[in-house]
This record gives C-alpha cells, structure tokens and sequence, in this order.
C-alpha cells in the first residue's frame, strides 16, 4: 500500500497564507483550514470517532462541511454525505444500510437530523455550527450537544499519514434495481483523480475553482480533495444562483469551475440580461461540464462567446471525471467528452468484445480511479467490476482517434437537473400503495431540466384510486425532483416475453389529449 503525507497539512506547510477556501464572506488559509480541521478532528477523538467509524453528515456546502471532511481524513473516519434532498424515509434507509454511528448537521439542517434521529433511536447527533465572521474561529461542535460513540479511555490519535487503500467516503447512488448502493470511495481514487485532471486541465499555482454544486455528490467532493493535493483555492457557494455566480467570475479571478448543462444554461441566461452575447474574463480558463449529457446548442453559444467549455463524463463509481477534453480540443472535438484521464483506461465493449472505432457499445472503465466496489455488496460488485473493468452501462463510441462520445446513459436512468433518477425506485414507492397493481416509470424532455419523471400506473381492480392520491403517496415518500411530474392510470403495462417491463414503450400509452 501507499502512504502519502496528509494533503491539507502538506498544502498549510507549503502556502500556510494561501486561501484554501472562501466561503459566505469568510475567507480561510491553508493554515487556517488545517488549524480547524485538527480542532474538530481532537473534539470528534473525544466523542470517541476513531479509524473506521462511519459518520453520516447532513450540512449544506459550508465552511462546517469542509472542516468536517478534513477532520474525518485525520481520524481515518469514513465521510458519509447526505443528500440534502433526500425525504427522511430515504435518509434513515441509507443511515441503517451503511451502519453510520453518528449523525452530524449544520444549523439549518438539525430540523432534519432531530426527525431522523426519531427514526433511528440509537443514532447520536452532533451539531456543526457555522461560523461567522465575527467570531470565525469558534469550535464547530456545539458545547451544548455532546455525544459519545464509544468509551472515552479509546480517544483515537491523530493522523498525518494518508494510505491511498482507505476508504475515505462511502457515497450513495441508485441503481437500475431501484435500492441505493453505497459507492466506496477511496484516497487512490481522489488522488488519482487529481493527478489526471491537472495533467489535462493544466496545474496553476493561482488556479481559483469556484463550487456551487452540492458537496454531497462526488463532482462538489473530488473539487476540495483537488484543492488541498494541488494547494488551489475554492470559491465556495451554498445555493447555486446564477446571477451570483456571474458576478463571483467576474470579478474574483475564478479559473476553472464546475457546472451540470442546466446550470451553465442559466448562467447564460443571466449574463444576456446584462448584455446579450456576454462573455466571460479571461482569467476563466475552464468551464467544466458534466453530470449528464452536453445539448450541442449549449455548446455552440458557448464557442461563438469563446467560454471555455470542456465536456468530462464520469461517474460516482470513477470519484468524477474519468473522460475529460482537453482545452485545446474543445472547439475542434465539440460534442466529444474527450479522452481518459492518464490514470483511466477506457474500453468500449459490444457483446463482450472491444468495439471498432465509431461502433457504439458499453463505456468501461479501470484503473486506480475506479473504485473498488460497492459496499458490503459483493455481488453488486461482482456484476459491476470483471477483471477491474467497471461496466458503466453508459452507451458511448470512440472516433477513429479515441475520442469518447456519449449516446445514452446507463438503462432507463433519467437525469433531471443533474440528479439521477432511477425509475425502478419511484415504481417500488408506487408499488407500496395498496391499490397500484403495475407501475412503470420512463423521462420525458424538459426544456429547463433536460428530463422529468412521469408515470404509467395500471391500478387493482375495483380500484377507485385517482392520480391526485397516488401523487399524494409518493410526495411523502420520495424526494421532491423524484416525484412524477404527470401520472397515467392505464391498462396493463407493456412486458417482454419475460415479463420485464418495457419502460422504453410506456409513452405510447399516454391519453392523447396529454401529449
Ligand atoms: P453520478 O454517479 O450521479 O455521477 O452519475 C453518473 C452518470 O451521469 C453516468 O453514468 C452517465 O449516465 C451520466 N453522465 C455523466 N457525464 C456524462 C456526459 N458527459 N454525457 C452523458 N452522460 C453523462
Ligand atoms: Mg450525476
């Protein structure tokens, strides 16, 4: 195995006066970040988080969050984000699947944390506070709300060491089966990551790169691991507003940022209500785009501007980009999300073998980015990852110079805003109503979030259930960009001769007055 020296303390030896991170009107240093990561890293010893321990986290992307993360890494704790916009139903799920022994939130999210704790009886709950700029130095854990997980006698040490086969988060995803899974995460993956984004983007010494995308996913997660490996600065922002962030890349020299298609649509949109055909300052080397599929017209205003879009595909199995164009492709390649990362090895498979050039077939994947499995799910594992392959089920084909383009994401799965949508997991909440015989669930186009859910519901008989209740039901039980836009109550739902659901042919059932 491979141990390194601990990214944040080497980057606060090396530019300790450098911003580390900006955040609601607070700035930190590299020192700064390090001082508070050890704070909360001795706090958490005493509450008795030690190597291993897995802690769910419920915060939005704040200063708490960052010094958070840093703090597990020092305790060789296991970070579990939250997904803020999960209901509690679908949190305390994920809470009891991956054994966390804490919970930790941030003010405004304790609501939350105190109606999971309802759920989960034996789950401590830990407080972060914000700080403010006025006292910015105040401990992150609450005085008031101390918990213990473990006998204090076992106050874990603290460590400055990093091994590249730790797991450092366990992040959840669904799958097409509908039940979450626990994507393991480990230092190898951020930090080969890391390294094979800054030989293709390019390494600056003052590269700023701003997030205002959620720090639960893994594209908010992988920008502050890059941070402290390649000692950058991060502008971070807690709620994408575009008008906001046009005005952050206008005036704070921010040189790369990270964005999903429909964000970067509303920047757009933005910056034409200041002058039509707006533009960016050069500084802004690099617009990163990913999460879902890239519309070419987005792509074409951004050439005609001269923003400089880069296309990158990845996934929460490759810890973010595994596929990114290099800047000096962008116009060239338009379309085109590029080609693996250095540390990526990238094979279209068809029936099991290697596809020619510009025949489309399964994107896989291997390498010391991809992880190494699902947790406590060996045979999840097993049918994702084969000799280290991890078949991404993502549709792609490489042109005759081994450049990828996406054609269709992994089966069925609708991306809606830059949040995956699994239809197998909306069925299963339909499914739970007494009176729903059959559910299938497919996307339909949107033109502000790409995709929406809508759904095909073949009722029991005798059934007097109407659309309005079954929508009712999924709203208490799903998060709110899961819950269909439209709901159908049909007749029997199209099946293969195996019974599989056709998810592909359920439009044609729509009442034609609907569409
Ligand atoms: P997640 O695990 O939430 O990060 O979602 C990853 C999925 O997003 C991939 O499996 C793809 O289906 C989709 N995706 C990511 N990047 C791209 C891209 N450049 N083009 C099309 N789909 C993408
Ligand atoms: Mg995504």
């Amino acid at each position: 195995s491979t141990i390194l020296s601990n990214w944040l303390a080497r980057s606060a030896e090396n530019r300790p006066q450098h911003l580390a991170i900006a955040c609601n009107g607070l700035r930190w240093t590299f020192s700064e970040l390090d001082r508070q990561a050890t704070l909360l890293a001795e706090k958490f010893a005493l509450a008795g988080i030690g190597a291993q321990s897995r802690i769910a986290v419920l915060t939005g992307s704040g200063l708490p969050y960052v010094a958070c993360v840093h703090a597990l890494m020092r305790l060789k704790a296991i970070l579990v984000p939250l997904n803020l916009r999960l209901t509690a139903q679908e949190l305390s799920w994920q809470l009891r699947d991956v054994q966390a022994i804490a919970l930790l939130s941030d003010l405004a999210h304790q609501d939350l944390a105190r109606q999971l704790a309802q759920l989960l009886p034996d789950l401590p709950l830990g407080l972060l506070h914000h700080p403010s700029p006025e006292v910015g130095l105040t401990p992150l854990v609450d005085q008031q709300l101390p918990f213990s997980v473990r006998p204090v006698q076992s106050v874990a040490p603290l460590n400055w060491t990093i091994n590249l086969a730790d797991t450092q988060a366990i992040m959840y995803t669904s799958g097409t089966t509908g039940t979450p899974k626990g994507v393991v995460l480990t230092y190898g993956m951020h930090w080969w990551n890391a390294v094979g984004s800054a030989l293709n983007l390019g390494h600056q010494l003052d590269d700023i790169w701003l997030a205002c995308m959620p720090l639960f996913h893994v594209g908010g997660l992988s920008i502050l691991m890059r941070s402290v490996i390649n000692g950058i600065s991060v502008i971070l922002q807690e709620k994408f507003e575009p008008a906001v962030v046009n005005q952050t890349l206008i005036d704070e020299k921010v040189t790369i940022i990270s964005v999903v298609a429909i964000m970067l649509q509303r920047m757009l949109a933005e910056l034409d209500t200041r002058e039509p055909g707006g533009r960016y300052p050069e500084a802004l080397r690099c617009v990163l785009l990913g999460g879902g599929p890239a519309p070419r017209p987005l792509l074409e205003d951004c050439a005609s501007r001269k923003i400089p879009v880069v296309q990158t595909y990845g996934l929460t199995e490759s810890a973010s980009q595994a596929v990114t164009l290099a800047p000096g492709d962008a116009l060239r390649k338009l379309g085109s999300a590029g080609r693996p990362l250095l540390p990526v090895q990238l094979s279209i498979r068809n029936e099991g073998q290697v596809a020619a050039p510009n025949e489309p077939g399964i994107i896989c994947l291997k390498g010391p980015g991809i992880t190494p499995g699902y947790d406590h799910r060996p045979e999840a594992t097993a049918q994702a990852i084969v000799d280290g392959w991890l078949s991404t089920g993502d549709i792609g084909y490489l042109d005759e110079e081994g450049y990828l383009y996406v054609l269709d994401r992994r089966s069925d799965l609708i991306i809606s805003g830059g949040e995956n949508i699994y239809p197998a997991e909306i069925e299963a909440a339909l499914l739970a109503h007494p009176d729903v015989q059959e559910a299938g669930v497919c996307g339909q186009a949107d033109t502000r979030w790409g995709q929406i859910p809508i759904a095909f519901v073949h009722l029991q008989a005798q059934s007097v259930a109407t659309a309005e209740q079954l929508l009712a039901y999924t709203e208490q039980r799903l998060a709110r960009y899961k819950v269909p836009r439209a709901l159908y109550i049909v007749g029997p739902l199209p099946r293969n001769a195996s019974g599989k659901l056709l998810r592909r042919e359920l439009n044609k059932l729509r009442p034609p007055s609907s569409s």
